[in-house]
């Protein structure tokens, strides 16, 4: 599934080939279930500026509006010099005035995104209500407080995975915070002291700026970014997917990372490194 490290890496990988004009727009007939509301017809609007707030990119369009997309469980915006021989590219944009990366397409096998072409009146109430974006300032110490201190009793690891109160932190995110935070998946939130929570919010930093790095990790649902390729962030992990315990190692010990399943999913961590 692309998490916040993909958005952000899509975004910025898309940034270069603006303004995009879009001279012709096409929606395949399957689109019904991802494209949600259509205000104008956006021939010849350009793409000016592409945002990302939590997992939302938003187009910024001349002369007025915005296009929301959301990429849901493997969806993804490629950019190619011509159109895409590919099965799942649902919505095509063209810009024939450019003799580079002329195509936009949108891709989505599984058909779970979201998709809405607002005016900047509509998209006004829409950006209203997305949640505080994890990277943003606000997002700080004192935010994750009050969200412990409202939401007490609360397993650690599967609050994190919670979009309304950690937008964009995917599994794999979540048991990287937790384990160079040195905190053990199962505790409480009520239970994870100020210190705790200022080595989550640096945690939350390094693993969110690594994976961009590095291009987003993916490890199913068939992540791509915008030049097709699959993420390269695997190697950054200290606990996920590993038989040892990166930090462990680093300081030449060797400990098993221990894998259990949480709230359905997948979690590892150091018996030694998380407390
Ligand atoms: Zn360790």
């Amino acid at each position: 599934m692309p998490e916040l490290p993909e958005v952000e890496t899509i975004k910025q990988q898309l940034t270069p080939i603006l303004p995009f004009k879009i001279e012709a727009a096409m929606f395949s007939p399957l689109t019904k279930r991802i494209v949600k509301q259509i205000d104008f017809d956006l021939t010849n609007f350009t793409i000016i500026k592409i945002r990302r707030h939590a997992k939302w990119l938003i187009f910024d369009l001349k002369p007025y509006g915005h296009i929301l997309s959301h990429l849901g469980m493997s969806g993804s915006w490629q950019m190619s010099h011509a159109p895409l021989d590919e099965k799942h590219g649902h919505i095509e944009f063209i810009d024939k005035s450019k003799k580079d990366f002329g195509v936009l397409t949108y891709i989505d096998p599984r058909r779970f995104g979201h998709f809405y072409l607002l005016t900047d009146e509509n998209f006004k109430l829409k950006e209203d209500k997305l949640p505080i974006d994890i990277t943003s300032p606000d997002f700080d110490v004192n935010h994750i407080a009050e969200t412990f201190f409202m939401y007490p009793n609360k397993p650690i690891k599967p609050f994190l995975l919670d979009q309304k109160a950690f937008p964009g932190v995917g599994n794999y995110m979540a048991s990287e915070i937790l384990a160079r935070a040195g905190i053990l998946p199962t505790r409480l939130s009520g239970d994870i002291d100020a210190h705790e929570i200022e080595k989550m919010k640096a945690a939350m930093d390094i693993v969110v700026s690594g994976a961009i790095e590095t291009k987003g990790t993916t490890f199913s649902g068939g992540y791509r970014d915008a030049n097709g390729s699959k993420g390269e962030g695997v190697k950054h992990l200290v606990v996920f997917y590993q038989n040892y315990c990166q930090m462990c190692l680093e300081k030449e010990k060797v400990t098993k990372v221990i894998k259990t399943i949480q709230g359905g999913r997948g979690t590892y961590h150091c018996p030694v490194c998380q407390l």
